[in-house]
């Protein structure tokens, strides 16, 4: 009995001091797991990003479009002016949490304390969201001054876009751009997250010129909705071999009776299934007979308006080389060897706006920067001015005319149909322009 007592208070030492050591571990436990919280790290990052932030005036957004696989934001920020500093140059940052910046310049113009920028003057050009890997990004102005000074702006929005949803070509990406506040910040935002293509969502549309009742033009018994529509129908096959996913405005289904010309902005007409489609690239397939080129003929590819012509010069050397075919002779609308870019004339505009005051419409916003072609002004939203709202009671309604998400529209002659030696090659060498065609777009989208 006597020996108990030490013995049992020995134990309680011991008890209480592994219970301390328990507590102890508990409680570094807790202060690691604290540390480590992700959502403790992305609040102490954002919070580093923000305080970095000129708070003094927001950018206003007033523009935010895709085309193509490229983005492009405009927008307006007052900046009181200091005597004796210029700003010397215009960065729109895209900043991740890590604080790394990916900075595309901006052209900008700085008058009245107003400065004005825009990522690009090439409609596919400026940030190519192929090209963002999978992260979360801020998008902030960086403005550098004279005396380098560096400040960065908020970004909000002020344009009638709340948001775009794009989806990658060469991985399964899907890019999401929109608008937020934090501690009444606000902000501009792009969540790349990996996500495989929705079932309506297409890489790459191809659109085989005229069809249904519309033969295009003939040439002995050569129809071009025929001949358009086998390159089509190669061609498709050819992308998807590269791993494509690849939509077709038609597929030689439609009625031998379809009016493919006035339906053309119809619910199902090719103009809105092009656009519904979200492809990123568009080609059109024709082998026209036009006034302007009867006696010589060759390859011509129409690119947009603004654009850089990289696509569509690379398209016609391609075109060139593997057909053996040659680049046309016309001058008219001529950019490089092959390349043309048709806009409205002026003569042109007066003819549609007393064709809108005889048809008591208003007439569209057209000018000579409009492209001609409707396929390519159509299928591009804002990015190329496409305008067929319905206003024009004998035509039907682009539902997407005033979409920020453009398709990037090319429109090729492959020669001319009243040629003999233009269609003798067509007809008897398809594969060689369609390789043309593919290795243009392989080259333009670094694909193996
Ligand atoms: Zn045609």
């Amino acid at each position: 009995m006597k020996k108990d007592k030490p013995q049992g208070q020995g134990i309680l030492i011991k008890i209480i001091v592994l219970l301390f050591i328990i507590f102890m571990c508990g409680l570094i436990f807790i202060k690691f797991q604290q540390d480590n919280d992700p959502n403790r790290i992305i609040e102490e990052q954002k919070n580093e990003i923000f305080s970095n932030i000129d708070k003094t005036n927001t950018v206003k957004v007033t523009k935010f479009f895709t085309y193509g696989t490229h983005f492009n934001i405009e927008g307006t920020i007052d900046i009181v002016k200091i005597s004796g500093i210029k700003i010397d140059f215009v960065d729109v940052v895209l900043k991740n949490l890590n604080g790394e910046e990916i900075a595309t310049k901006a052209d900008f113009n700085y008058v009245d304390n107003t400065l004005a920028f825009a990522t690009s003057s090439e409609i596919n050009s400026g940030i190519n969201l192929e090209e963002l890997s999978v992260n979360d990004y801020y998008i902030l102005l960086k403005v550098t001054y004279s005396n380098s000074d560096i400040k960065y702006y908020a970004l909000e929005n002020s344009s009638e876009y709340q948001e775009i949803n794009y989806y990658t070509i060469s991985k399964d990406n899907k890019v999401n751009i929109y608008f937020d506040t934090y501690n009444e910040t606000p902000y501009m935002y792009i969540n790349v997250k990996e996500e495989a293509l929705p079932e309506d969502v297409y890489d790459i549309a191809i659109d085989p010129g005229h069809g249904g009742r519309d033969k295009g033009s003939k040439f002995g018994e050569y129809k071009e909705s025929e001949i358009t529509l086998n390159y089509a129908l190669k061609l498709k096959t050819e992308l998807e071999n590269l791993g494509l996913k690849v939509f077709l405005s038609r597929d030689g289904s439609e009625s031998e009776n379809e009016d493919t010309t006035s339906n053309m902005y119809d619910e199902d007409g090719r103009i809105n299934i092009l656009n519904a489609s979200k492809a990123k690239l568009l080609v059109s397939l024709h082998i026209d007979n036009d006034k302007y080129n009867k006696e010589k003929g060759g390859i011509e590819v129409y690119a947009p308006s603004n654009s850089n012509l990289e696509f569509a010069s690379n398209l016609a050397k391609n075109l060139v080389e593997h057909s053996g075919s040659y680049y046309s002779e016309m001058n008219s609308f001529k950019k490089a060897d092959g390349v043309y870019v048709r806009n409205y004339t002026n003569a042109d505009i007066e003819a549609l706006n007393s064709r809108a005051s005889k048809n008591g419409y208003e007439p569209y916003n057209i000018t000579t920067s409009t492209p001609y072609l409707y396929i390519i002004r159509e299928t591009g939203g804002i990015a190329t001015n496409a305008y067929v709202d319905g206003r024009n009671k004998s035509y039907g309604t682009n539902k997407y005319y005033n979409s920020n998400c453009g398709i990037e529209a090319y429109s090729i002659q492959l020669g001319y149909m009243g040629i003999q030696k233009d269609i003798d090659n067509i007809i008897s060498k398809p594969d060689s322009y369609i390789a043309g065609i593919v290795q243009s777009v392989k080259e333009y989208y670094n694909l193996d």
